[in-house]
Parts: C-alpha cells; structure tokens; sequence
C-alpha cells in the first residue's frame, strides 16, 4: 500500500465536487440529536466508508447526563386566521423548533407570539433553535413574515413524537498496526444547515475514503454523533479505551469562503497542534490560531479536565464566524467544491505529518558524518531540489537527539515537512539515524579520512544557494 507521504500529492479538487454531493445529498435531511434523521444521516454516510452504528436506549446513564427521549417529526404549520398556511415545516426543516412536543391548538396571534423566534437583526431569515431539555413547542421563521401576520385566531400543529428511544451515533474505524488511535469527529444532529456542519461530515467522509488504501501507522476512528450527548455518549462508552488516542480533530464550518481556522487542544502545544500550524505556515494558506476555550463544538467535550484527549477543532469561519451562521442562509449556496477541497487539501497535509513524526536519535553525532562516503551527497528525494535536500539532512542530523522531533525541526529549518520527512528516510536507510531508543555510537577514535564531495556542498552552501532564510530559522530556536 502506499506510503503516507502520497496524502500530499492528490488532487483534490475533483474531490471538493464529490463532498459537494454528499452535502446536497444531506441537506434536506431533517436531523436532530436523536431520531430516524440521524439514522437516515448515518445510512447514508455508510454508502460511502464501513460504519457501525451504536444505539443507546434512552435513559442510559451517560457520563453527568442520561441518554434523551427519542424525537420524531411528520410536519408540523400554523394556519393563520383566514385558513392558509402560513408557515409550514414542508418548505423548510427550520420552522419547527427542534425537540417541540406535539401540539394541535387555536390561540391568538399575541398567545402565539410566544411560540414564535425569530432574528429581528436578520429579518428575512429563518433561525435555527432547538430545546433538547425542556418540553415545549415552537416555530421559528423570518421576522419579517411574523410582522405582517395579522390580529385573529391561529392554528399550530406540530406532528411530532417525542418518546423513548434511543440515541445513535456511527463510527468508521481504519484499523493500523497498533494500538494508536487518531480521533476524527464531526457532529450530525443539525437539520438543513449546509456549512454547520453538513460540510464537516462531508470532509471526514473524505478524508476516510482517501486513508482506506494507505499504509498507515495509527488507527483512524472517525465519529459521526450528535453534538455534546453524542461526544458524552462515545466517552461513556470508550472511557477505558481513550488513553490509545494520540491525535484528534473535530471538523466543522469547512466549506465556507472564510480563511482556515483552527482551535489548539487545551494544552496547546500537542503534536496535533504543531502538526496543523505547521501545515497552515507551510502552506502560505491565510488563517486564523485561537486558543482553547470551553465553548464552541465536541472538542470541549474531549478536552474536559477528566479527559484532556489532545483533539483540536479544524474549521473555516467557526461558529458564529459567519453571517449566515444558525439560519436558513446557511445552505447550500455558501458551501463551495473550492473551499470543501482547500479544506481537504490541508488536512491531507496534516494527516501525513502526523503518521511521518518521530523523533530519532543520530548516530554519528561527533562532528558531521561524511555525506559523500555514503553516497548521499547529491542524492535527490522526490521531486525535491539537491540543495534544499541536502540542507534537510544536515538538519535532521543536527537536532535529532531524541528529543527534537521532525515537525520541530520543520518549523526551524522552514524547509517542507514532507522534504524532512524524506531525508530521515535516506538517513535511516544510511544508518545514520536510529530510533531514539537505540544506542548511540561511541565517539570515533580514529576517523577514517579521504577526499570527498563535501566540500563543494559546503561552499555552495556558504554561498546562499538555498532559499532558506537563516536568521529566520535560528529565532525560532532560541
Ligand atoms: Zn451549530
């Protein structure tokens, strides 16, 4: 199989029309936390990569909650006082507030006001609201439309069930040669909402199909649940199993024009962190770095004090980034193949960091090893340029210690981590390295001398015939 250094070879772009799909495909999908939407989401998903569905009964003690009451809807309108509809669930999944409790009454339009939620700041759209936890009914829709309803008697019906049930998350699982898991997780309980986060699942999708016929070191686990009970639910369920988690992402809001983001692990400085910031500098790409904070999507969840999984949030605009965020113009115009396969793109990039990153230990520490002797001088790695690959070996010589890893000394050097990749593997295969738990070689007593080529490398080097920029390179060890 192929080795994960290919991820940074493919072309993405007709991948970012096959996410497109799958999005348009999802988005008339009437999804909430739990239910036949979910299921229907899931089914769906599972047509492209294997997944196993879990199904919690409601009830079920999860963590500091308990598995909900199963939600249902048929339909769901408000006839206005001379008989016509005026809003009604068949045009838009939004209009009915998610979770509401079956309904069939006649009430005044000031009484039904208080079923109504609107966004006054946005008046021609229709608010996404949900109340998982307490029983109520409603209906959301443009303000403006709620302005010209006038004074009279209204009916509401809301055909909905909400009972006992379960609560369903799906997982696809890429099994590796070891323990050592990689976490990738994306929410599925939003109804017709494109980028939040219809985007995400589409992107995990992807990147699934993509690492299927790869060589890989890890275990890729991708999690399909409803957000916070679903995340709940899967550390209930694998709270024994968590600690084989190396690396994880939630992926959300990644289809929109908005520049890459990305939300750091409550640590701050995991593997997962550097691997993503690394790609995002590497890359040129515009982007945003925020903090950890206890708000946002599950990666608050997996980042709780009791869990502290080192999983960090891969997303465009974010939550509440963007205007169309929560409302019904988050649909499938703001979501575009170009921005799904830009996403894609990166993530790729950061997958194949994660499974090339180690740390070695350098063999020959004493003084340079002769290059030349070992047939490395003018060696060529890919597609890479000598020089630049031959500065990437004096690097990794230098800092592997056992303690540097080789995204730390790709932040250094500034030189691709793909390129420093590539010459661990000439140096591993040169003997010249070793995993850092071998010993290293004793100080040579009597060095073996003869002319080599190395001096020449020297002196182009000397000469500034790289593009590394030095002074640049050595700030960021200090
Ligand atoms: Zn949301």
């Amino acid at each position: 199989m192929a080795k994960a250094n290919v991820l940074n070879d493919i072309d993405t772009g007709p991948l970012g029309e096959r996410m497109k799909a799958l999005v348009a495909e999802l988005y008339p999908i009437c999804r909430s936390i739990t239910g036949d939407g979910v299921r229907e989401t899931l089914h769906r998903i599972g047509e492209r990569i294997p997944l196993s569905i879990t199904e919690i009964p409601t009830g079920t003690p999860l963590l500091d909650w308990t598995a909900p009451k199963e939600w249902n809807i048929r339909g769901g309108y408000i006839e206005g006082p001379d008989g016509t509809r005026v809003v009604d669930f068949a045009d838009h999944n939004l209009h009915v507030l998610g979770y509401s409790v079956p309904v069939d009454t006649t009430l005044p339009l000031e009484e039904l006001k208080q079923h109504c939620y609107t966004r006054p700041e946005d008046p021609e759209t229709i608010p996404y609201r949900t109340s998982y936890y307490k029983e109520q009914w409603g209906f959301c829709l443009a303000h403006n439309v709620l302005e010209r309803f006038p004074e009279g008697i209204y009916r509401a019906v809301i055909d909905s069930e909400l009972k006992d049930g379960a609560l369903t998350y799906g997982e696809c699982v890429l099994p590796g040669p070891g323990d050592e898991e990689v976490l990738i997780s994306a929410h599925v309980c939003h109804p017709s909402l494109a980028n939040d986060n219809l985007s995400g699942i589409a992107l995990a999708v992807a990147l699934a199909e993509q690492l299927r016929d790869i060589d890989r070191r890890y275990t890729y686990r991708f999690v399909f649940a409803p957000g916070t009970i679903g995340a709940i639910a899967w550390l209930a369920k694998n709270r024994d199993r968590v600690d084989r988690l190396r690396h994880g992402l939630v992926l959300a809001c990644v289809g929109d024009a908005g520049e890459l983001s990305y939300k750091r692990t409550r640590e701050g400085y995991a593997a997962i962190d550097r691997a993503v910031e690394l790609i995002f500098e590497e890359t040129g790409a515009p982007h945003a770095v925020l903090g950890f904070s206890p708000y946002g999507y599950d990666e608050r969840q997996y980042n709780s004090p009791g869990f502290k999984l080192p999983v960090g949030c891969f997303m465009r605009s974010g939550p509440g980034g963007y205007a169309e965020y929560h409302s019904s113009n988050d649909n499938l115009d703001i979501v575009q193949p170009e921005y799904l396969a830009d996403s894609l793109e990166k993530l790729l990039r950061v997958v194949a960091v994660l499974e090339g990153n180690a740390a070695y230990v350098n063999t020959a520490p004493y003084g340079e090893p002769q290059l030349g002797r070992r047939g490395l001088y003018g060696a060529v790695g890919g597609q890479t340029d000598t020089k630049i690959f031959e500065l990437a070996m004096l690097w990794v010589l230098n800092y592997s210690d056992g303690e540097h890893d080789l995204i730390t000394i790709a932040e250094g050097s500034g030189i691709p981590f793909a390129v420093i990749r590539e010459a661990a593997d000439k140096l591993l295969e040169a003997g010249l390295l070793a995993g850092d738990d071998q010993e290293v070689a004793a100080a040579p007593v009597a060095a073996d001398v003869e002319g080599g080529d190395d001096a020449d490398f020297w002196d182009e080097f000397i000469e500034g015939s790289t593009e590394v920029d030095e002074e640049d390179v050595f700030k960021d060890f200090a």
